[in-house]
C-alpha cells in the first residue's frame, strides 16, 4: 500500500496531513510512504524530519500512483485528475453545498472520506478532527486579540495606578469556546460565556468564567443527542439576543464560536450592537468561514467598524501550524488504521462500519453518502 502525502495547495493552508510519528506508525503497519517534497515545511517539519522518520520524499507527480492521499483541505480539480481511480482520499472535504466538488470527486473515481462527519463517539474521539483544531483555533483567537488589543489583560496594580483587567465575552461554548475561555483566564482577563446547550454552563463555571443566558424552557430542552446545538426559536434568539446586547456593550473583546453542523452559522452579533461597544473593543469571529457569527466580519481580515475591530481571520487552526498538523495527522492515521487489514497490513475497508458510513463521500464513481447523494445526483 503506497501512502501519498501532499504539499497543500490551497491558498493560505499552512497544514500537513502527516507527521514523523504518523509516518513511523503507518510505515510499521507495512505501508509505504512518499511525502511531497517540502509538504511540511509550513508547520515545520523538514524533509529530513519525514526521511528520518522512513518516508520517501518526493513530487506531486506521485499523487498517480498512490493508493492513499492523506490531505488536509479537498483536492482541487488539478489534484483529483492525477489520482489513480479507486484511490482513497481522506482530508476536511468541507462538502456542504459544494455540489459540483461531491460531483468532481465522484468522477475522478475515488473513495473521498470527510474526516469532519466522523461520528463523535468514544471509538472515534482520536479521529475527531473538529475537536483536535477547534480546541487550537480557540486558543488562538484568544493570543490574536491579546496581541491586537492596546490594553493589558490582567488587572494589575502599580504604584503608577491600576489597570482593570479585560473583560472578555466568549460567544458558544463547544471545543473552540472552552479553550478560549481557558486561555483568556490564564492571561488574567474576566471571563462570561454563553451557549444555547445547557450542559455548557456547568462547563463554563467550572473553568472560572460566569455563564449568561435566558434560562427559559426552550434553553433547558435544546441539548440533544449528540450534543450538538439545534437551531433555536426566533423567539429564543430575540430574549437572547437583547440580553447579549446589553451585556456586550461592556465588553471589551468578544469571541464568537457558534456553528451549526450543516448550516450557515447563527448571526450573533448585530451591526448596533458593535457600534454600541467602547472605542478599542475588539471581536474575533471564529465562524467567519461559515458566514460569520458577527455582523460585518470579513474573512481574512481586520475589519474597522465604528469604534470596534472584528478579527476575521481565516484558517485559524492554521495559524497555530505545527500543533494542528501534528493532531490532525494523528487523527487522520488512526482513521486509516481502521481500515487496514490486521494479518496483511492491506487496505480492507469495511463498508458497514459505522465510521466509514459516516464519512465516506463518493464511491464507484457516486456520491453515496445519505446527506449529500441527493443534491448530487
Ligand atoms: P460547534 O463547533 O458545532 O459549535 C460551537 C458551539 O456553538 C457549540 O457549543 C454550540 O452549542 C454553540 N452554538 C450554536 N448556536 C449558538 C447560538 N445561537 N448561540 C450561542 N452558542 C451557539 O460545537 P463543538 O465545539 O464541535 O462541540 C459541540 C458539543 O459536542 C460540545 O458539547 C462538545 O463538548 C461536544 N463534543 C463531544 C465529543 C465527543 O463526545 N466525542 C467530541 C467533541 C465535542
Amino acid at each position: 500500500m503506497k501512502i501519498f502525502v501532499p504539499k497543500e495547495t490551497a491558498d493560505g493552508e499552512t497544514r500537513v496531513a502527516a507527521s514523523p510519528d504518523t509516518v513511523k506508525k503507518l510505515i510499521g503497519r507495512g505501508a509505504a510512504i512518499v511525502v511531497e517534497a517540502g509538504a511540511g515545511a509550513r508547520s515545520r517539519v523538514t524533509d529530513e524530519a519525514f526521511e528520518a522518520a522512513g518516508a520517501t520524499i518526493g513530487s506531486a507527480s506521485d499523487a498517480g500512483t498512490a493508493d492513499v492521499v492523506l490531505k488536509v483541505r479537498r483536492p482541487a480539480a488539478d489534484e483529483l485528475s492525477a489520482y489513480k481511480s479507486g484511490a482513497v482520499v481522506i482530508a476536511i472535504m468541507d462538502p456542504y453545498g459544494e455540489d459540483a466538488a461531491l460531483k468532481a470527486m465522484a468522477d475522478a473515481g475515488i473513495l473521498a472520506f470527510a474526516m469532519e462527519l466522523m461520528p463523535r463517539i468514544t471509538r472515534a474521539q482520536v479521529m475527531d478532527v473538529l475537536s483536535s483544531q477547534a480546541n487550537l483555533a480557540g486558543y488562538r483567537a484568544v493570543i490574536d486579540a491579546a496581541h491586537e488589543f492596546d490594553r493589558a489583560f490582567p488587572m494589575m496594580m502599580t504604584a503608577a495606578g491600576t489597570v482593570p483587567a479585560a473583560r472578555i465575552f466568549v460567544m458558544g461554548a463547544g471545543v473552540a469556546g472552552l479553550q478560549a475561555i481557558a486561555t483568556a483566564r490564564r492571561l488574567g482577563a474576566v471571563v462570561t460565556a454563553t451557549d444555547v446547550r445547557p450542559a455548557a454552563k456547568e462547563q463554563v463555571e467550572s473553568l472560572g468564567a460566569k455563564f449568561i443566558a435566558v434560562e427559559d424552557d426552550e434553553f433547558k430542552a435544546a441539548e440533544t443527542a449528540g450534543g450538538y446545538a439545534k437551531e433555536m426559536s426566533k423567539e429564543y434568539q430575540a430574549k437572547q439576543a437583547e440580553l447579549v446586547a446589553s451585556h456586550i456593550a461592556k465588553q471589551d473583546i468578544v469571541i464568537t464560536t457558534a456553528l451549526i453542523p450543516g448550516r450557515p452559522a447563527p448571526k450573533l452579533v448585530s451591526a448596533e450592537m458593535v457600534a454600541a461597544m467602547r472605542p478599542g473593543s475588539l471581536l474575533v469571529d471564529l465562524a467567519v468561514e461559515r458566514g460569520g457569527n458577527v455582523e460585518g466580519a470579513v474573512a481574512g481580515q481586520i475589519a474597522e467598524v465604528g469604534p470596534a475591530r472584528i478579527i476575521g481571520y481565516a484558517n485559524v487552526p492554521g495559524r497555530v501550524s505545527a500543533s494542528a498538523s501534528l493532531l490532525y495527522a494523528k487523527n487522520l492515521s488512526a482513521f486509516l488504521e481502521t481500515m487496514l487489514d490486521k494479518e496483511s497490513s492491506a487496505l480492507k475497508i469495511d463498508f458497514d462500519d459505522e465510521l466509514v458510513k459516516a464519512t465516506l463521500l463518493t464511491r464507484d464513481g457516486k456520491v453515496v453518502h445519505p446527506n449529500f447523494a441527493k443534491a448530487a445526483a
